[in-house]
C-alpha cells in the first residue's frame, strides 16, 4: 500500500469506477472501426440508458443531495426503464449548488484533480470539481471523428482563459490527448500573451486551427493588420473553431471571409464539459450523445419538450464520477432536432438561441440576440462591434462603420432601414467610433 505516490500512476493505473462498464461499448466501437456519430439510434439510445443509470446508481450512493432528491421525487431505487423516464427525475438549478463546492461531489475530496469555477455576473461561483480519470480517462473515451477530423499533423492555438474556468485547459486537454495536436497556449488577455504575441505565435507555428470567442477571432483578425500580419500568407489557417458567447451565420460567415477557413460553433460549459458541436454543414450542432444526454424542457414548469419546441437547454454529463451534473439547467436557450443532416451523423441536432437573461423582448415580441444580430451583420458598412441597448422595449443599435465611404448619418438610415425591412422593428442607431474592445466575454446587450 503506497501512501504517498504519484498522484497520476495511481488514479490511473489502478482506478475503478462505475465507469468502466462503459468501456467495453467504445473498446467496441473502436474494435469495428466506429464511432457514436453514425450508430443507429437505438444502439446509442441503449449506451445512454445505461450510462444513465450507472450515474443515478453512483450518486444515489455517494451523494447526499442527489439522493434525497430522487427519493423526494418518489425513487425507490436508482434507476430508470427507458430515457422518457429521465423526466421523473428531479431538474437541477444553478442557484442550489453556486458557492457550495461539495454539494455534488461525489468522491472523496482527495481524489480531485482538478477544479474550475464559473464566476457568472451574479454573485458566488460554481465550483466544478473533476478526478484525474474524469480527465484523462473517461471523457477521451467517445471519439467523433466526423466532428473533429484534426490530426497530429494539426497545430492549434487555443485562445481561450486558462484560468478558473474550463475552455483553456479543457481545449488543451481534447487537442492534445484525443487528437494528438500540438498546442499554442495562447490563453486570452492574460498579462504573458498580448494580441501581437499571440498573432507572432501563430505565424512562427504556423497554426492550422485556433479555438476561441467569437469577439476574440474578430479583435485577432483586426489587430492583425495593425501588426502588418496578413491573414492567408502568414497565418493560414484550416479551421476555426468558436466558443463561449454564440453569434449569428452572418456573423461567422463574416470571420469566414476574414480568416479565408472554415468557422465551427462549439458549445459547452465549464459544468458540463462538452455538449455539442457543428459539423462540416453547419446546420445546427450535433449533440455530442457520448458524453451528455441533452433534453429542452419548459422554463417555467420544467416539462420536457419535444422536437422542434424552443425552450432551456438541460445537460446530463454520462462520464463523470467526481461530480455528475443530472439534469443541470443550464441557462440557455434552444430546440433539439431530429437528424436529417446529410452529413451522416445520426446525433440530435441542437439550435442555440443563446442565454436566457438575453433574450430581448421589443414591442411585446421576444427576439434572440443572435437573430437581431444576423440581420445587423448582413450590412457590411457595419463592423463587428455593436451594442443593443433595450430600454422600455424599445431598442438602440450602437455601431461601428467597417471600411466605408458614407456619412454616420446614411449609415444609420441604413441600418434603420434594414431593420425595420427585414425584422420589423423600428429601432434607433447611434453611430459609435470605437467601441471598447475586451479581453473578456463580449458584452453586447444592455437592459436598461
Ligand atoms: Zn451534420
Amino acid at each position: 500500500m503506497r501512501n504517498q505516490s504519484h498522484k497520476m500512476t495511481v488514479s490511473i493505473d489502478e482506478h475503478t469506477s462505475h465507469l468502466e462498464q462503459l468501456r467495453a461499448f467504445f473498446d467496441q466501437l473502436d474494435e469495428e472501426g466506429k464511432t457514436i456519430e453514425k450508430l443507429p439510434r437505438e444502439l446509442r439510445e441503449q449506451y445512454q440508458l445505461k450510462a444513465i443509470n450507472l450515474t443515478l446508481e453512483h450518486i444515489w450512493n455517494h451523494n447526499e443531495f442527489y439522493r434525497s432528491a430522487l427519493e423526494e421525487a418518489g425513487f425507490k431505487q436508482p434507476s430508470i426503464d427507458n430515457l422518457g423516464q429521465l423526466a421523473s427525475v428531479p431538474l437541477l438549478n444553478k442557484d442550489v449548488i453556486r458557492g457550495d463546492k461539495l454539494k455534488l461531489l461525489c468522491v472523496e475530496p482527495k481524489e480531485i484533480g482538478q477544479v474550475h469555477l464559473t464566476s457568472g455576473t451574479s454573485g458566488k461561483p460554481i465550483y466544478t470539481s473533476y478526478t484525474l480519470a474524469d480527465q484523462y480517462i473517461y471523457d477521451l473515451l467517445p471519439k467523433y471523428l466526423e466532428l473533429f477530423p484534426e490530426s497530429d499533423s494539426d497545430i492549434t492555438a487555443i485562445a481561450l482563459p486558462y484560468e478558473f474556468a474550463l475552455p483553456g485547459l479543457g481545449f488543451q486537454r481534447l487537442f492534445q490527448f484525443a487528437f494528438g495536436t500540438a498546442i499554442l497556449s495562447l490563453g486570452k488577455g492574460g498579462y504573458m500573451a498580448p494580441i501581437d504575441k499571440s498573432l507572432e505565435l501563430m505565424k512562427e507555428f504556423q497554426a492550422t486551427v485556433l479555438v476561441t470567442t467569437p469577439s476574440y477571432a474578430a479583435l485577432l483578425a483586426e489587430e492583425s493588420e495593425r501588426f502588418g500580419i496578413v491573414i492567408g500568407r502568414d497565418i493560414s489557417l484550416r479551421r476555426i473553431l468558436l466558443t463561449g458567447e454564440g453569434c449569428s451565420n452572418t456573423f461567422r460567415n463574416r470571420l469566414e471571409k476574414w480568416w479565408g477557413c472554415e468557422v465551427s460553433f462549439f458549445y459547452g460549459s465549464t459544468e458540463c464539459g462538452v455538449i455539442a458541436v457543428e459539423c462540416k454543414e453547419h446546420k445546427g450542432y450535433h449533440v455530442m450523445d457520448g458524453h451528455v444526454k441533452v433534453e429542452i424542457i419548459n422554463s417555467q414548469t420544467g416539462a420536457p419538450l419535444r422536437y422542434n419546441d424552443t425552450g432551456e437547454i438541460a445537460v446530463t454529463t454520462l462520464l463523470r464520477e467526481g461530480m455528475p451534473m443530472v439534469r443541470y439547467r443550464s441557462g440557455d436557450v434552444g430546440y433539439l432536432q431530429k437528424s436529417q443532416c446529410s452529413c451522416g451523423i445520426t446525433m440530435d441536432v441542437l439550435h442555440l438561441r443563446g442565454r436566457m437573461e438575453n433574450m430581448l423582448t421589443l414591442d411585446g415580441n421576444e427576439y434572440s440576440p443572435f437573430f437581431l444580430e444576423h440581420f445587423l451583420m448582413e450590412i457590411p458598412e457595419v463592423s463587428l462591434w455593436y451594442h443593443f441597448i433595450v430600454d422600455k422595449e424599445r431598442l438602440t443599435i450602437e455601431a461601428e462603420p467597417f471600411r466605408t465611404a458614407l456619412t454616420d448619418e446614411q449609415l444609420a438610415a441604413k441600418i434603420r432601414k434594414h431593420m425595420l425591412d427585414h425584422v420589423g422593428i423600428d429601432c434607433n442607431v447611434e453611430i459609435k467610433r470605437s467601441l471598447p474592445r475586451t479581453f473578456g466575454k463580449a458584452t453586447r446587450i444592455y437592459m436598461q
